[in-house]
């Protein structure tokens, strides 16, 4: 679905749901309804602020609101803020009472859309936004630095400015190669500009990663046969009882998820139906889940019960044996890790496990995966061998496709399907 593009008020949670002692509600538009900004009292020129009790049918609440207003505000519009005591009771009335002044609610990201159609923000600062909102842990934002401070848009601009410049001189020497006052540009000076763009970009690809929303929370599924203790060993986990827990093999049909904060990072950790040879249609349909939930997996965890071993290593990061209390002779370790869910032994090795090998390798910078595969493209476009009599037109278009890939980082070229790609992996609200 098309986000709306038009400047119409809007209005969102930019604060959690639930209970808090404050929340906000933002609300955006070109032109704000008059009941709104009359109830405020605002001038349209200057900031502003006042504390209002906001009578709401059967019962009222002390609000502050803010006003921004147009150009100077998030969106480049009419903005107010309205600070409530954090009460989904309380918001859901505020909703119903911006609803009646005939403001509709925001779509995911539409705040930070309109920011970018305002040209109040770039689309790589949209996406670093959006990004830093959702990272999991120190390590993620420290490698976020640069993206989301501009550092790593001035590098790129550094490569964009060269770029162009080369483009000029290998246009000039198209159009007017021929004419006396202008000074002939070598094949060799135009390979030597391309190489020095092309290491330009290559030093960022070498020093980023691409990170994506789905990337920010890895996942760490628990998969094996039926029985062996998945779910005792997912509520052990989560240190609660999410998953049924039973003797009958073939419970847990729906892939449970929990989560797990290890080291501050912030892991989505799954319990799977077992996977064995069944005719039961739920059953199957909990197995198809298990193989989709295996192949998104950052981190696949095999529980074995360690008195019906597999004959050989299942397909995973970490095998685990689980029900080692209940084994009386030791035999040889076969298994990465043995445990018992039951009574906990065993069972801080494997979160040891899964804490190191979270752990990023090195030291790099993160920034979105769509940036990330726009600076691969142009790099690619530059290293292309170029040679023969069309040296110059081809290497004026190579140039000319590479500056629409950078150029397209910041927004200068996108459509808007790739807009809505962007604003609707946004959180409600921003
Ligand atoms: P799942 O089907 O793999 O999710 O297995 P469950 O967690 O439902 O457990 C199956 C049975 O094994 C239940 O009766 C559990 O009480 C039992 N069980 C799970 N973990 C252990 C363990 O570490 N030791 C022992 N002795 N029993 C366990």
């Amino acid at each position: 679905m098309a986000l709306n593009t038009h400047n119409d008020p809007i209005c969102g949670l930019a604060t959690p749901q639930g209970r808090s002692a404050i929340s906000v509600i933002r609300v955006s538009g070109k032109v704000l309804p008059k009941e709104l900004v009359s109830y405020v009292n605002f001038d349209n020129e200057s900031a502003g602020l006042c504390v209002k009790t906001l009578k709401l049918k059967s019962f009222s609440d002390q609000c502050l609101f803010l006003f921004f207003p147009f150009p100077n505000s998030y969106t480049g519009e009419n903005v107010v803020e309205i600070h409530c005591h954090g009460n989904p009771i309380i918001i859901s009335a505020i909703f119903s009472w911006l609803e009646g002044l005939g403001i509709r609610e925001a779509e995911r990201g539409e705040f930070s859309k309109r920011a970018y159609l305002n040209e109040k923000i770039t689309l790589d600062q949209a996406e670093a936004i959006s990004l830093g909102i959702e990272a999991r842990s120190l390590d993620d934002l420290a490698a976020m630095d640069s993206f989301r401070s501009g550092l790593l848009a001035k590098k790129i601009m550094e490569s964009l400015f060269v770029c162009e410049k080369l483009l000029v001189s290998v246009e000039t020497q198209l159009d007017f190669s021929d004419e006396e006052d202008v000074s002939e540009v070598s094949a060799q000076e135009v390979l030597n500009g391309l190489d020095r763009a092309c290491n330009n970009l290559d030093e960022i690809l070498v020093n980023y990663r691409p990170i994506s929303q789905k990337h920010l929370k890895p996942k760490v599924v628990l998969a094996g046969r039926p029985n062996v203790g998945k779910s005792s060993l997912f509520n052990r986990l989560v240190n609660s009882d999410i998953a049924i827990v039973s003797s009958n093999p073939g419970t847990t049909r729906d892939v449970v998820k929990g989560d797990l904060y290890l080291n501050g990072i912030e892991v989505e950790i799954d319990d799977t139906a077992g996977v064995r040879e069944t005719t039961s249609k739920i059953e199957l349909a909990g197995i198809e889940r298990t193989s989709a939930a295996i192949k998104d997996a950052d981190i696949v965890v095999w529980v074995s019960d360690l008195g019906g071993l597999e004959t050989g290593r299942p397909n995973c990061e970490i095998w685990v044996g689980n029900k080692v209390d209940k084994i009386k002779k030791k035999a040889a370790k076969v298994c990465d890790i043995e445990l018992s869910a039951k009574t906990g032994e065993g069972v801080g090795l494997l979160v040891e496990e899964i804490k190191k090998r979270l752990k990023p390798s090195g030291n790099y910078h993160l920034v979105s995966e769509r940036i990330y595969k726009n600076l691969s493209a142009a790099v690619q476009k530059l290293s292309e061998k170029r040679s023969g009599d069309d040296f110059y037109e081809q290497t004026a278009q190579d140039l000319r496709d590479v500056l629409i890939l950078i150029k397209d980082i910041y927004g200068d070229f996108s459509n808007e399907k790739i807009l809505d790609e962007i604003f609707q992996n946004f959180c409600i609200g921003k």
